[in-house]
């Protein structure tokens, strides 16, 4: 930023403004309804790449709202507020996604201000504060200087990959000039603050083979062998320690029986990076360790090791080869942020004047990734309440105070774009 702008000067007026006054009230009044929309979408499945439910309802009670409410063609649910004038496009999102398989019992259960049912806290909580930000928005009548765009997107979790941002910014990412991913609940007084974006390349790779006897088919290739090359390879390659580089082969699976040579074989394979360069350069060096092992097995059994007939009389294709296949299960853009970037900062100065501290977390694996990724500023912002036992079947939220989330999030969100009449943006225009 040119002129750098004091944040908290900046939350500080727009908290104080009447219309924000008036729209965190209304806030602390909707609560009820807040948590009961929460409670409806929790019962609602939403595995994965399987959201098509959950999100047709999360768009009628958009528009229940009065809200012209889009679906794209993955199943992203947004609306777009025009701004007034020359502002940044700020967007806040939330995911419909869960970790839990459609077939998961979803039933609320109660003990005190706590509900129990996978998925209330992550990030169920979002998508309900997301439509009481909409309906205090409505109810005071605010007009954003820049636009906004307010929704719910899907495949935030780790087999969605982040398809939902990753369309949504390969399309329209020009567009937005700050992110906020409104995910999560936090679990004490002290707020965990996610800036950054750890970006990971993960694989699936099948090594074939003609397979036969242990014995009998001896010198054959053998699909098991040219893995275990392959591992050895990548096990002795060398990562930097910052930023933080690491690989693992954390699933092997193949073979028969002890007496066979298999036919085929597999592992997984995990890279992670807080930076994309680094993690580019390591996914060079895996994939030319997996090219190397299959070469070295394949040349292993040259022609005078060959023994082209086996004791049964048959004969194995002296000419058959290892063969690979490579297929990606996983990819997700990394990069970092400074402290100091723009929408961090408001984000400390957001939690500040709630009196809350902060704790930085440079890296995580969130829907900010895309947009840290292609350096639109992006920040976190935990939902209101509490929470533990995340992603687990023991998940709960505890309702106490929870109105402070969706207040907190209008408050960063106007902040950026600014209010007619009220106060400038705190954020530059990025994109054009
Ligand atoms: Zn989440």
């Amino acid at each position: 930023m040119s002129n750098r702008v004091d944040m908290d000067l900046a939350v500080k007026r727009v908290r104080e403004s009447k219309v924000y006054l008036e729209a965190a009230a209304f806030m602390k009044a909707d609560e009820r309804h807040t948590i009961d929309q929460q409670l409806e979408l929790v019962q609602i499945p939403s595995y994965s790449n399987h959201e098509e439910l959950r999100a047709k309802r999360f768009q009628e009670l958009m528009q229940a709202e009065g809200y012209e409410a889009y679906m794209d063609e993955v199943c992203n649910v947004y609306t777009v507020i025009p701004g007034s004038g020359d502002g940044p496009t700020v967007y806040i999102s939330a995911h419909l996604d869960t970790v839990f398989p459609m077939d998961t019992k979803l039933e609320p259960r109660f003990e005190g201000t706590k509900i129990f049912c996978p998925g209330i806290a992550d990030d169920t909580r979002g998508c309900a504060e997301i439509l009481s930000l909409l309906r205090a928005i409505r109810h005071v009548g605010i007009k954003p200087v820049g636009n906004l765009i307010i929704g719910a997107n899907v495949g935030e979790e780790g087999l969605g990959d982040l398809r939902g941002m990753r369309h949504f910014f390969q399309k329209d990412g020009k567009k937005v000039d700050a992110f906020f991913t409104l995910d999560g609940v936090d679990s004490g007084n002290r707020v965990s603050v996610t800036y950054g974006a750890t970006g990971s390349i993960r694989y699936k790779v099948t090594f074939h083979g003609p397979g036969g006897h242990s014995y009998g088919d001896y010198g054959c290739v053998n699909p098991i062998h040219a893995m275990g090359r392959a591992i050895y390879y990548i096990s002795e390659l060398r990562t930097p320690e910052l930023p933080k580089t690491t690989f693992s082969v954390g699933v092997v699976d193949g073979g028969t029986s002890v007496n066979s040579i298999a036919h085929t074989c597999s592992m997984l394979i995990d890279m992670r990076s807080d930076e994309q360069e680094p993690l580019e350069q390591l996914n060079k060096q895996v994939l030319s360790c997996i090219n190397r092992a299959v070469e070295e097995e394949n040349e292993h059994w040259t022609e005078e090791r060959k023994w082209s007939k086996n004791m049964f009389g048959r004969t194995y294709d002296v000419n058959a080869r290892i063969r690979v296949d490579i297929e990606q299960v996983g990819n997700r853009p990394g990069g970092s942020q400074s402290l100091d970037d723009p929408t961090v900062r408001l984000v400390y100065a957001v939690h500040h004047s709630f009196g809350v501290e902060c704790v930085p977390i440079a890296h995580s694996s969130t829907d900010a990734n895309i947009a840290i990724s292609m350096k639109i500023p992006a920040c976190g912002l935990p939902g209101g309440g509490k929470t533990a036992n995340n992603h687990s079947l023991d998940e709960w939220f505890d309702t106490t105070d929870s109105y402070i989330g969706p207040q907190r999030a209008l408050l960063a969100i106007l902040t950026c774009a600014g209010i007619t009449g009220v106060c400038e943006p705190a954020l530059e225009k990025i994109c054009r």
